[in-house]
């Protein structure tokens, strides 16, 4: 029987993934209509982003999942109509691969002081070698798809590793913290931090004025997690006193980040546009055929949403 594939991420998006989706489909062997419109009662699977104009699910009564494009998926968890499978995009190809090099780029950054020597308008001569990696306490807040990669790139750099989840971790190189109990141990001393938690009830505000105070003092504060994992008056206190010496953040509480937000002129921040990781079609592509595939032939699907964790 042919699926009756819907892609509901946006028309925006729809010229980028036609042609990705359809090799993907084929070459997975499936016999597929794939369209921007279908009558909601035929469609077996949706090709999903958070900000689908789908956002009443009620009437796709045929619906078997929905396939998330997006890794982040705070803004669908709790949509009551939504009752069967949401998955969410982890796709070591594209999405982890663009997060691995933003993450080593910007920790590199801090680590060997690159800003000193791009911007210099005194022509300071200022000799100061930095450590070694060796010697630098880099802590990463989430250890799934994403975090781990960058903990593995890191890792192979000879970073001071430390890491924190909520189930226990082993990652080679890495002392691996967990639960709300671990997260103290995690923080203490860090010099650079990197957020790649989720935006769940659990994690919002996580950096807050007690956590910021267990880094090193003048550590670097780098988000490409979820803007309401920082609690930003409390961020912006730490900048002015220097507790926090910089601050590279490419997610926020409103996207786009508003004019006349004091990050966009702090000396200290850095503002990325959200743009750390984007979801590539091909590669994307190949992991929603893969995941159709699977559910048709009655294999649990990959990287499925647990909506009561809230990611
Ligand atoms: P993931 O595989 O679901 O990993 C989430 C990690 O966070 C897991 O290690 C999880 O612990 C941990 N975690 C969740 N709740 C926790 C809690 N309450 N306490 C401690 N640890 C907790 O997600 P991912 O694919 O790595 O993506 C992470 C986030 O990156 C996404 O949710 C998204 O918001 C963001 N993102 C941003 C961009 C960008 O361009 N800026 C791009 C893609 C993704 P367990 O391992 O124990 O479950």
């Amino acid at each position: 029987m042919t699926l009756n594939i819907l892609f509901a991420a946006g028309p925006d998006r729809w010229e980028d993934y036609a042609r990705p989706l359809h090799k993907a489909l084929t070459d997975a062997g499936l016999d597929y209509h794939l369209a921007t419109e279908l009558p909601p009662e035929e469609v077996d699977y949706m090709v999903y982003a958070p900000n689908s104009t789908v956002q009443d699910f009620t009437p796709y009564t045929r619906l078997k999942a929905v396939l998330n494009l997006w890794a982040g998926v705070e803004a669908v968890t709790g949509n009551p109509t939504l009752t069967v499978p949401l998955t969410r995009m982890v796709d070591a190809e594209g999405l982890t691969q663009g997060m691995v090099e933003w993450v080593t780029g910007h920790v590199l950054r801090h680590h060997l002081g690159m800003d000193a020597h791009i911007v210099n308008p005194e022509h300071r001569w200022a000799p100061e070698v930095p450590p070694l990696a060796t010697d630098r306490k880099v802590t990463i807040l989430g250890l799934g798809a994403l975090g781990t990669a960058c903990a593995e790139m890191l890792s192979a750099l000879k970073f001071d590793l430390a890491g924190w989840a909520r189930s226990p971790k082993e990652i080679p190189g890495m002392t691996c913290h967990s639960g709300p109990e671990g997260l103290a141990a995690a923080l203490e001393g860090a010099e650079i931090l990197v957020l790649l938690l989720p935006d769940t009830p659990e994690t919002r505000d996580i950096l807050d004025a007690q956590a910021l105070a267990r880094l090193a003092p003048g550590a670097a504060v780098i988000n490409p997690g979820r803007g309401p994992l920082i609690e930003d008056a409390a961020l912006l206190a730490a900048l002015d006193t220097g507790q926090v010496g910089h601050a590279t953040l490419d997610v926020f509480r409103e996207e786009p980040l508003p004019r006349d937000d004091p990050y966009w002129a702090h000396p200290k921040v850095t503002v990325t546009p959200h743009i750390a990781s984007e979801t590539r079609p091909p590669s994307a592509a190949r992991v929603v055929a893969e995941n159709i595939r699977r559910h048709q032939s009655g294999a649990p699907l990959l990287h499925q949403v647990d909506r009561s964790a809230g990611y």
